[in-house]
């Protein structure tokens, strides 16, 4: 299965676990240092102004962006995109230098991956060029704040950090930094990568990366769900697969554990009424007292004599169509739900 994996996404395994101790010479005193190439300073004056025009009278995007030019010689505005369907892109522009990168990344990444990527090849392109003066802007504010605070331990991608920091040129005539700056605004730099980042996710060709496990292990959870719900819709296995729709969501917050089980045990198909019990050899027969059938949570919900009220209260909910009278339709309606538990629960029925 993880062959087929790895297969699915170009990945292999000697690209995987890279020693931890690798990163202990940075890590050394993470809490107490911080990173001088990390500018968070526009965050820093935003938290403190409770509102924008008070904000705007102390710092404004486009005098900051200003002041930017005027003190290096270069500046990448890096962004990464994540499509509601999984697809990945990234773009590097910089004015200065009439650059226009543009990536398409494997599907799935995090944003997070997906922005420290964009930083990386915005560094890689400075180390390929022998720049040493130069600003690189990005709106992700997690990634920042984990490269000023050196938060390996915090990051999910701590290789990719760790490859962000020693690529940030640290000779003594160096002039570098990476700064946030908040995508909401109306700066015409940010929106061209903004929108070149979005348009990146088209395009025709891959871009792969160094996998790490960082990567794989959130990938592979997506997979594992997709995989799941797959074989839940073409061969269901069981009553309850049968009976509801593929899903990786739960439908409804409970306000109390005994609902919760209530609940599950309504969708589930198995309960402690006679018929449920007869199936754990708990009761002789699995008979209704009152019917004479054997009492399923079908019969329970939709025949049993005695609960004649319930299916009252459910009709006068006024939210189940005619169409949707059956065991599929009224237990995915969250408020159809709800009072089949209050029944169950203010009848005392051992359910
Ligand atoms: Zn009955």
């Amino acid at each position: 299965m993880i062959d087929v994996f790895l297969h699915n996404h170009n990945a292999s395994l000697h690209a995987t676990p890279q020693n931890l101790s690798y990163l202990s010479p940075i890590n050394a005193s993470p809490f107490t240092v911080q990173n001088s190439n990390i500018d968070l300073s526009f965050f820093d004056a935003m938290s403190t102004h409770s509102n924008i025009v008070s904000l705007n009278s102390t710092i404004n995007i486009d005098s900051c962006i200003d002041e930017i030019f005027e003190n290096f010689d270069h500046v990448f505005f890096v962004d990464g995109s994540v499509k509601p369907d999984g697809k990945v892109g990234v773009a590097i522009f910089s004015p200065t230098l009439n650059l226009n990168l543009q990536l398409k990344l494997p599907d799935n990444l995090q944003i997070y991956y997906v922005e420290g990527f964009a930083i990386l090849q915005a560094l890689t392109y400075a180390k390929n060029h022998s720049l040493f003066n130069f600003c690189i802007i990005s709106d992700n504010i997690k990634i920042i704040q984990d490269l000023l605070n050196y938060s390996f331990d915090l990051s999910p991608h701590p290789f990719l950090l760790h490859s962000i920091i020693t690529l940030v040129p640290s000779s003594g005539s160096s002039h570098v930094r990476i700064k946030w700056l908040p995508s909401s605004s109306n700066c015409t730099f940010l929106e061209t990568v903004d929108s070149l980042a979005s348009k990146a996710v088209s395009l025709p060709h891959i871009t792969e990366i160094g996998w790490t496990w960082h990567e794989l292990v959130h990938l592979t959870d997506n997979w594992v769900w997709r995989l799941w719900l797959e074989k839940w819709g073409s061969t269901p296995y069981g009553s309850y697969q049968a009976t509801y729709a593929p899903t990786s969501n739960q439908s409804i917050f409970f306000k109390s554990r005994r609902s919760e089980i209530i609940a599950h045990r309504i969708k589930f198909l198995h309960s402690q009424l006679n018929a449920g019990l007869f199936k754990i050899g708990k009761h002789p027969d699995g008979i209704c007292s009152t019917c004479g059938v054997s009492e399923s949570n079908h019969h329970f919900l939709f025949d049993c004599v005695s609960t004649v009220d319930l299916r009252k209260d459910i009709r006068s909910l006024g939210v189940v169509s005619p169409g949707s009278w059956n065991y599929r339709g009224l237990t995915s309606n969250n408020r159809v739900m709800d009072i089949i538990i209050k029944y169950i629960n203010s009848k005392n029925i051992n359910f």
